[in-house]
């Protein structure tokens, strides 16, 4: 099984259509940092100050 051989980001906003995002296993990022630069990098993905993640939905309300 591959259930746990990549890692999940989940988006913290309100009522996210899409709150989970992952890298596909191929690229494999290692740890959750990297898949933050990965998501931040290719996707829009953001992390605030406080430690929430947001998804690219969510980033432009809280900007
Ligand atoms: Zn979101």
């Amino acid at each position: 099984m591959t259930a746990d051989a990549y890692l999940i980001i989940r988006c913290d906003g309100d009522d996210c259509p899409a709150p989970e995002a992952h890298w596909p296993v191929r690229h494999d990022p290692h740890t959750h940092s990297e898949l933050r630069r990965l998501l931040k990098v290719h996707r829009g993905w953001r992390r605030t100050r406080d430690g929430r993640d947001l998804c690219p939905s969510h980033t432009e309300e809280t900007r």
